[in-house]
């Protein structure tokens, strides 16, 4: 019975991908078309992405999927609608662009919504469901597993995804509004070993790709960070300055450990000889945690280089930190 919900769940979505996709089509979705393509969406990805366009009218969605046959109860499974006293049963999305989440295998497993201007939330997100799991699935992994590219780009927002396989770029996957986890990293690691994350220039990007690089490192997988600025994101990276520059920054990505380093050296004052050696007692605590040595020389040897610091003096200090804390 169980085996059964869960594929009527995958057809109730899949219904609702298509009816979104119809209303993008039609005279009602004239709106949510034009904002997309003033994103520089074109036909093709649109249709690849399968976006569409929930209504304005609060329960079109869910007399549609009735009218196929669907009960109130696995509807609300699916996690399409609402329910309260006052207003009833009601559509979770509406006047929002839909992207339709897919699983490896293309299988619609929930939505994402935006808004087409400054309302709030920006983005609307399907609940978890019984197949709907979003520590273990990626947006766009369905179109990046046959990439050739032995690395995945992974990046915040469903816009970056879209934009990045517009521009060619079909090796990017996004987590769904939530941050990366080991779940994640496993199913990543069944692709590729390597990962290159692509997360917005801001503060919170930053933490994310932080938190990021040992999640995948503990996956056994490589992590290099490609820094985005000027711009806020890939998709606004690429916008502005094309396809070219965004390789030329995949070219000059950073080895995970050394961006964790760099970020953390922003809080010292390197110029002063107590900042420069709390900041290399931290590095050093740090570059003890790589337990196989000739990796751990490397690193040493990178950082020594990268902060001018002696290297043997450096090496020192890594053994007798990782005394200290063992
Ligand atoms: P856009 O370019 O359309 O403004 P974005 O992807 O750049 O969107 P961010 O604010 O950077 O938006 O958020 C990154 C991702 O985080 C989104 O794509 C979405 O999956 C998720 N997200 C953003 N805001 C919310 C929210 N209010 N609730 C749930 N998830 C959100
Ligand atoms: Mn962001
Ligand atoms: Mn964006
Ligand atoms: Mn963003």
């Amino acid at each position: 019975v169980k085996a059964d919900l869960r594929s009527t769940l995958l057809e109730i979505n899949k219904t609702a991908a298509k009816y979104f996709y119809a209303q993008l089509k039609s005279n009602r979705g004239e709106t949510a078309y034009r904002y997309l393509t003033g994103r520089a969406l074109s036909d093709e990805t649109i249709t690849a992405f399968g976006l569409g366009y929930s209504s304005k009218y609060s329960d079109d969605l869910y007399r549609y999927l009735r009218s196929k046959g669907y009960t109130e109860d696995q509807i609300r499974q699916a996690g399409l609608i609402n329910t309260d006293e006052k207003n009833g049963v009601y559509d979770k999305f509406w006047n929002r662009v839909m992207f339709p989440i897919m699983d490896v295998n293309s299988r619609v497993i929930g939505f994402g919504g935006r808004v087409m201007g400054d309302g709030k939330p920006k983005y609307l997100n399907s609940p978890e469901t019984m197949i709907f799991d979003k520590s273990r699935n990626l947006y766009g992994l369905n179109r990046a597993r046959t990439s050739r590219k032995p690395y995945f780009l992974v990046c915040e927002g469903y816009m970056d995804v879209i934009a990045l396989h517009q521009a060619g770029f079909t090796n990017a996957v996004a987590s769904l509004g939530t941050a990366l986890t080991s779940g994640h990293a496993s199913l990543i690691k069944r692709y590729v070993q390597e990962v290159y994350l692509t997360y917005d220039s801001d503060d919170a990007g930053t933490r994310a790709a932080l938190r990021a690089v040992p999640i995948l490192k503990e996956a056994g997988i490589t992590t290099r960070v490609i820094r985005m600025d000027p711009y806020k994101d890939p998709d606004e990276f690429i916008k502005n300055l094309g396809a070219e520059a965004f390789e030329e920054r995949i070219g000059k990505a950073r080895n995970g450990f050394m961006f964790s380093l760099e970020t953390l050296s922003k809080n010292y004052d390197l110029n002063t000889p107590e900042g420069k050696t709390d900041f290399l007692k931290e590095a050093a605590r740090r570059l003890g945690t790589f337990e196989e040595e000739l990796e751990r020389n490397n690193y040493i040897e990178a950082v020594a280089k990268e902060y001018q610091v002696d290297m043997g003096s450096l090496k020192k200090l890594v053994s007798k930190t990782a005394i200290q804390d063992g």
